[in-house]
């Protein structure tokens, strides 16, 4: 008999499993599914650190880091959604350090916290720089010692609706190859990012999206779609991050005259302006002529070897490996990349969707925290505080419903599906459509849009749709087939393109990571100040609008 659990977690990254153990902790029967192992989630690339307003660097308290957070967010956050956020970090960063989670440490022995980009105060905890490192093997830790079971290595492909309510999953097995329906009285998406829509980017290659593209097969809502934050400080040419910790510690960003050219854009807060700021600086320089082979670079010289030993070890080693350059001696080349979706799935406080018994948390989900530009930092603390939460509610709410199980029929209807992909024998593998929509995405919605460029996106996209219609996997084995896993990575990521494109003509006006300063330089409150929702209806991406909920802070001009 096919399984079901009260509570079915899809994703095992810090949102996933953070959600489980509190589900667990409510009394439910939870499991957790994963395309990769939970360690490996991408979750454990985060190197900087975690907001909380723990108040051990300078006085810091939970409305301050709301102003930052709003602020930061271009006023597109949800202020109700961003006020729960910074009241409960401090009591959910405790909880982490008190199940082993490494901090580094004060000189006193308190949570050490670093100053991040467009903070008031320096909030960002942090384990020198392999702080998602730290943190999933902790979760992790607690996941094993609860007995979680987990559904490891295999690859959520449908949700499954009966009667109004999301009863579970069709999940291929990447191991044994098969697709198996696990049935759930409420089901968390924490499936991340979609980082791999661009060609440059900081995410790694699990993050393709599925879980929002689910969600809108559906007929769930996507949120802010348009806002892909791009981070000032990636690695040239890999994408690698290079954390927003090394101007944490001091660290200067330099054009080719050797200037640091932040004092013309953000004159007071200088290599601490927010992401979208800084990307928007770097690009300018670029494009102007004052950037080094497409690049600018970040000096951490004048930090000294033993404090970059300390606490920028990885980023040393990240940049001996990957650019063969020691920042002890040299800059480092750096450009802006795609890095964090501040858009996802729809949910209210709780997680929870429009779908009775959906719930979403962490990178996939759009409650909204982050608004049109995410802090550095807030990232970790929502996977944290919100998997939480909605790891509470969906328990609860499992609690009171009746056994859920995936229909027969749903099933057959993905075998029938699954049966005919596998079964084409002639057609274009998919790497090259990935690929092309990789670049495509990179050239035409990027630090800065405009206007024809994302009409021509949306008919590159739909020249590559056509050619998918007609995609062949090659591979016809059951065992770690990932040419097909592929195969359906790249039908989740041609659906965002879309929604992205949609969303971004929309958005007449420059907010946030939504920079367009040929057409719309400015912010538009009057019309604006609201967030784009997408649905899947008719074959295409519908447009709609949501109020933003404001609870103090009005909109105010925004300088760094
Ligand atoms: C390099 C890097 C550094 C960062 N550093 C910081 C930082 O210092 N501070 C900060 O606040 N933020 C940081 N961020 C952002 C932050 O790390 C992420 O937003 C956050 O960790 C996402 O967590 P998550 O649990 O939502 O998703 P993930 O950790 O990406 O986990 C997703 C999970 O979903 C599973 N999954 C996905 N699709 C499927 C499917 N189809 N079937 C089954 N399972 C699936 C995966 O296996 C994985 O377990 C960083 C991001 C990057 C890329």
């Amino acid at each position: 008999m096919e399984a079901s659990h009260d509570v079915l977690v899809i994703g095992a990254g810090l949102a996933g499993m953070r959600a489980a153990i509190q589900a667990f902790d409510e009394g439910a029967d939870v499991a957790l599914v994963s395309k990769i192992h939970p360690t490996r989630s991408h979750s454990g690339a985060a190197e900087g650190g975690i907001n909380a307003p723990l108040g051990n660097a300078s006085e810091d308290n939970p409305e301050l880091h709301a102003y930052d957070t709003v602020k930061g967010a271009d006023y597109l956050g949800d202020q109700d959604a961003i006020e729960i956020l910074c009241s409960e970090a401090a009591q959910d960063v405790y909880e982490l350090e008190h199940w082993g989670a490494v901090f580094s440490r004060t000189e006193d022995g308190r949570i050490a916290q670093r100053p991040f980009g467009a903070a008031g105060a320096p909030r960002t905890a942090y384990a020198a720089d392999i702080t998602g490192h730290v943190l999933i093997q902790v979760l992790y830790e607690q996941v094993v010692k609860r007995e979680i079971p987990v559904y490891d290595e295999f690859f959520a492909w449908k949700l499954v609706e009966d009667g109004g309510r999301c009863v579970g999953v069709v999940a291929w097995d990447l191991v044994r190859g098969g697709l198996r329906a696990i049935g759930a009285k409420t089901t968390i998406l924490a499936t991340g990012g979609a980082g791999r829509l661009y060609a440059g980017t900081t995410n790694a290659y699990a993050c393709t999206g599925d879980g929002m593209t689910m969600a809108l097969r559906l007929g769930l809502e996507l949120e802010d779609m348009e806002m892909m934050q791009f981070h000032p400080t990636t690695l040239s040419p890999t994408g690698v991050l290079i954390t927003e910790g090394c101007r944490g510690e001091g660290a200067y960003l330099l054009n080719r005259d050797g200037e640091r050219f932040l004092a013309r854009y953000a004159p007071n807060a200088m290599e601490l302006a927010s992401r979208d700021v800084i990307s928007r600086a770097e690009q300018t320089e670029i494009d102007q002529g004052r950037g080094i082979d497409g690049d600018v670079m970040l000096d951490l010289r004048h930090l000294g070897a033993e404090r970059i030993l300390e606490a920028l070890h990885g980023t040393r080693e990240l940049s001996m490996v990957f650019a063969g350059v020691d920042p002890i001696y040299d800059p480092i080349p750096v450009r802006p990349g795609a890095h964090y979706h501040m858009g996802g799935v729809d949910t209210d406080v709780w997680g929870r969707t429009a779908l009775e018994g959906l719930y979403a948390a962490g990178e996939v989900a759009c409650v909204s925290v982050h608004g049109a530009n995410r802090l550095g930092g807030n990232a970790l603390m929502e996977t944290i505080t919100f998997g939480r939460r909605a790891g509470a509610d969906a328990a609860e709410v499992a609690h009171g419903a009746p056994v859920a199980r995936v229909p027969e029929s749903a099933l057959r209807e993905a075998e029938a599906e699954l049966a005919e992909l596998l079964g084409r024998s002639e057609g274009e593998r998919p790497w090259k459509i990935r690929e092309e929509l990789a670049e495509a995405m990179q050239v035409n919605f990027g630090v800065f849009r405009r206007e024809e460029q994302m009409l021509e996106l949306g008919r590159i996209v739909e020249g590559l749709r056509e050619r998918y219609a007609r995609v062949v996997v090659e591979d016809k084995g059951e065992v770690f087939n990932s040419d097909l896993t592929q195969a359906l990575e790249l039908g989740f990521l041609l659906d965002l393109a879309d929604c992205m494109v949609v969303s971004g003509l929309a958005r007449k006006e420059s907010r946030g990571a939504h920079a367009r300063p040929y057409d719309y330089p400015d912010r538009d409150d009057e019309n604006f100040l609201k967030h784009t929702i997408v649905r899947w209806a008719d074959g295409g991406p519908q447009l709609d609008w949501k109020p933003v909920t404001i609870t103090k802070w009005q909109p105010a001009e925004r300088t760094y």
